[in-house]
């Protein structure tokens, strides 16, 4: 039943229901983000990123690690999350481990707005604030790349191979960051203007909880959601190639979800959005 979303270079994986369960994989990226529900594709990843312990985000955590032992994958998860969750989430763990009698050990990093993680190769995670009623974190994964400084542009390779064996090559480059997919859940909408780094990715995954009248936006705000209102009122802030919406609440089954895109999106917005949802219905 994991749904796949195909957002330009990368592949969200996962299932994602408001309230209920979120839990995505994006493979390419080696990154996880939340564990709502365990994904046993995703149980050998290198980095889990955690928005917040709301149980429909982390209530799947040690099912997640008992499936990675199964797996025979040794080196404890690397677990990102918010600093002020990481002692609590450690005691829980423990208590698990107890009742399992068997070990659910994690790598705990805990962060605040504005850290960065190294990932894979050239990929870093930075976290974001967000707003909810509990400690809680956007990420962005940006990918940091060595560039020639402008005024160097066009200097020959040799030039450059020679300046590199002589020590002095360093002064040429300058590094570049490529935002390339972040994640934004449960949180006002505000996060987004708050940081609008966030608005240059790529890909853009983000909670659209509410999608019409069946919720108000009042009542959205007042629980710390995105509203479909709110898209439509700034649509013009969402230029990034690939917005993925996921989160959507139980009030909608999934075959509404796109009529209602359609009719209430504007069309070339339209064209970038793609939603996480199942095929049939929701799974139980
Ligand atoms: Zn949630
Ligand atoms: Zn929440």
């Amino acid at each position: 039943m994991i749904t796949t979303v195909k957002a330009g270079p990368y592949s969200v994986r996962g299932l994602s229901l408001g309230g209920v369960y979120t839990a995505l994989h994006v493979p390419e990226l080696d990154v996880a983000f939340d564990c709502g529900v365990p994904l046993r594709s995703a149980a050998g990843v290198g980095t889990l990123c955690l928005s917040h312990a709301h149980a429909d985000h982390i209530g799947a955590l040690n099912a997640l690690l008992g499936i990675r032992g199964l797996q025979g994958v040794k080196a404890p998860l690397r677990v990102i999350m918010p600093a002020e969750i990481v002692d609590t989430l450690l005691v829980a763990l423990r208590a698990m481990t107890e009742l399992q009698r068997w070990p659910l050990d994690i790598q705990p990093i805990g962060v605040e707005p504005g850290d960065v993680v190294p990932l894979k190769g050239d990929l870093s995670v930075r976290a974001l604030r967000t707003f909810h009623p509990v400690p809680s974190l956007a990420y962005q994964v940006v990918r940091r790349v060595q560039k020639l400084k402008p005024e160097h542009a066009g200097m020959p390779g040799a030039e450059i191979g020679a300046r590199r064996k002589a020590g002095t090559a360093d002064e040429l480059f300058e590094t570049v960051e490529h935002p390339e997919l972040a994640y934004v859940t449960d949180t006002l909408i505000s996060a987004l203007e708050h940081s609008p780094a966030l608005l240059k990715s790529k890909v853009l995954i983000m909670e659209t909880t509410f999608l019409d009248a069946r919720k108000s936006l009042e009542a959205s705000r007042a629980g710390c959601h995105i509203h479909l209102d709110e898209v439509i009122e700034h649509a013009d802030m969402f230029t990034m190639p690939h917005l993925v919406m996921m989160h959507i609440s139980q009030l909608y089954q999934p075959a509404d979800v796109s009529p209602i895109l359609d009719a209430r999106l504007p069309s070339e917005l339209r064209a970038r959005t793609q939603v996480l949802l199942p095929d049939a219905g929701w799974p139980a």
